[in-house]
């Protein structure tokens, strides 16, 4: 039988930048180990050391999940798709009585949304009474806050301590070049209040912790998931799940998004469809691997629908449902979730019964101590000036942020490239490795020492720093 495998964009570099792949087997375990013995590559992100498949990498036959089948066991046949779906770094609250009044103006304002019987006067009004928290005011709170602002949702609360930035502006169009360096509360504020200035903004200036989650998310009706890293996602999950809320979840890759709405009231929740994160580095940030503009735009937009259409009682929800996006290919898939049982929030027996440490849960703060292994961009320069060549200058970047700047003298050998490519470098030599900000090139020291390399340091802060301190003329991105 010969059953297409479709490979996720972060695991493309391990099977040649192919998105799909032909596999030859009876069952879904032999498609596995086909795969893996013709990528070899592919073997740490998806199967434990003992064999096992992942517990935040989920396989789908056609549009079922294999633990609703018999798991590896599943048999396939001619023309099956396998889709690996990898965790990537997205009722009605009011009655009919306590509905508020719309004024004139209001009325005239949402009047093409009261031509539509789904919404009419009452659904306007639930919208008004509606309260709504967006995690984040970034790439998908940009879109989202925008829409939920014009279509009148009374309460809008947003949590973010971030600033605004010049690399933001690419996607987060809630934001602009006048908001430059000030809050992004600030500015989603003053732009959504212009957008539409009948809408409470309520900024929340905080990281959400589990000390502040419960007291923060409580006060509104359904939630809206625009986080960028694992252990808020997992947080605002277990919070949504402990206080009964719904979580509109999306989240974006490059040139690929994911949609869901989690209510475990009526169906699963983010840790029914991955259990658990992956260790830290292996899947990249937008920050890291980018993202194309537009995707949030599309993403966030879908996470605006559907809120809107639960808090007016309309259409088929996303609860229950995956939706999968391919922008390159503008091609939508739709996946069924099914709530696990074995769920440690939701299911028959939860484990989970508070907030938990999500920074300790996702293996962040365990990573290894660098001290005394970074080299600061001043110090580097200097050496470099009495050692000229004898200090090789490794950049572990990818070829087209090498296009954007680099330093003279520099080697580029990319990070995903280093384990096979050793053999080019002298064993004995000073060795700096550089990225963009100073992560990557850790996880490249880390490489150098475990093959023998004595003497590698990394370059603190990466060529960022270097271009703010070095070489001021240097383009930054
Ligand atoms: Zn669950």
């Amino acid at each position: 039988m010969s059953v297409t495998v479709s490979i996720p964009t972060p695991l493309r570099s391990f099977t040649g930048g192919r998105d799909a792949v032909a596999v030859v087997g009876t069952t879904v375990g032999q498609v596995l180990d086909e795969l893996l013995a013709a990528h070899t590559g592919l073997k740490r992100h998806l199967v434990q050391d003992d064999g096992r498949l992942r517990t935040f990498v989920n396989l789908y036959l056609n549009d079922t999940d294999i633990r609703q089948l018999a798991s590896t066991a599943t048999p396939v046949t001619e023309g099956d798709v396998l889709t690996i779906v990898p965790s990537i770094a997205g009722g009605s609250p009011a009655t009919e009585t306590a509905l508020p009044k719309l004024s004139h103006a209001e009325v005239l304002r949402y009047s093409r949304h009261l031509l539509l019987p789904e919404v009419g006067v009452e659904g306007q009004r639930k919208l008004k009474a509606a309260r709504v928290l967006t995690i984040g005011a970034g790439g998908l709170g940009s879109p989202l806050s925008l829409y939920l602002a014009a279509a009148g949702v009374g309460t809008i609360g947003i949590v973010d301590f971030d600033v605004v930035d010049l690399t933001n502006l690419q996607r987060q169009i809630v934001h602009g070049t006048s908001t430059l360096g000030h809050s992004k509360l600030e500015s989603a504020k003053a732009r959504l209040t212009d957008l539409n200035p009948n809408v409470d903004i309520v900024g929340h200036e905080a990281r959400l912790t589990s000390e502040n989650a419960l007291d923060i998310i409580r006060d509104y009706d359904i939630v809206v998931d625009g986080t960028d890293n694992f252990p808020t996602r997992y947080l605002v999950n277990d919070a949504c799940v402990l206080l009964g809320k719904p979580n509109v979840y999306g989240s974006i890759f490059r040139f690929e998004g994911q949609a869901s709405v989690f209510y475990a009231k009526e169906g699963p929740c983010y840790r029914c469809l991955y259990s658990e994160p992956p260790p830290p580095g292996l899947v990249p940030s937008c920050a890291e691997g980018g993202v194309l503009g537009v995707l949030p735009g599309i993403i966030g937009s879908i996470q605006a629908l559907e809120t809107i259409k639960w808090i007016i009682g309309a259409g088929d929800s996303l609860i229950g449902r995956l939706v999968l996006f391919d922008a390159l290919k503008l091609r939508f898939r739709e996946l069924k979730l099914r709530k696990d049982p074995s769920c440690p929030i939701c299911g028959e027996n939860p484990t989970i019964h508070e907030l938990i440490d999500y920074q300790a849960f996702c293996g962040i703060g365990a990573e290894p101590d660098y001290a005394g292994v970074e080299i600061g961009v001043e110090d580097f320069r200097r050496e470099r000036e009495q050692k000229g060549d004898d200090l090789v200058l490794i950049d572990v970047r990818e070829p087209h942020e090498w296009e954007i700047a680099h330093i003279d003298g520099a080697r580029l050998i990319p990070l995903s490239q280093l384990p096979d490519r050793l053999g080019e470098l002298d064993g004995h030599a000073e060795i700096v490795t550089h990225c963009h900000h100073g992560a990557r090139s850790l996880k490249a020291l880390e490489i150098l020492r475990g093959a023998g390399f004595g003497k590698v340091r990394s370059l603190a802060g990466g060529i960022d720093a270097w271009a703010e301190q070095v070489e001021p003329g240097m383009a930054r991105y």
